[in-house]
């Protein structure tokens, strides 16, 4: 969910993994109500409806059938954000090298240096 910038010897590289927007079907990743409006305020109305119920009484980011979020992958990179200059607010809070992140790299059969 953070695809920062690139990776140093010690921090895994989110441009070879993306295993945080791979979470499954389930709404894992929640979207606070402020991101919807935010959205909306930039004429974004179609990522206000690529949503599915979440945990908590919110909503989370659609998932594909294959358990990736909706706005994953690009022309350069299947790992990056589509939306990554407006991504969601659990996204940009995510710490890359956070346990949270090795973690999902884990699970996701990557390292988790
Ligand atoms: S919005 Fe972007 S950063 Fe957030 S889960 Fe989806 S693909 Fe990942
Ligand atoms: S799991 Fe970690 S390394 Fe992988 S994309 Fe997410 S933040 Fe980046």
């Amino acid at each position: 969910m953070s695809h920062t910038d690139a990776a140093t010897d010690d921090e895994p590289d989110c441009l070879t993994c993306g295993a945080c927007c791979r979470t499954g079907h389930d709404g894992r990743i929640l979207i606070p109500d402020e991101d919807l409006v935010r959205w909306r305020r930039l004429g974004r109305e179609d990522l206000t409806r690529a949503v599915q119920p979440g945990h908590f009484g919110l909503v989370g980011f659609a998932t594909r059938p294959d358990g990736a979020c909706v706005h994953l992958g690009t022309d350069h990179s299947p790992h990056a954000c589509q939306i990554y200059e407006i991504r969601g607010t659990t996204c940009r809070e995510f710490e890359r090298g956070s346990w949270q992140c090795r973690e999902f790299r884990r699970e996701a059969g990557l390292d988790a240096r």
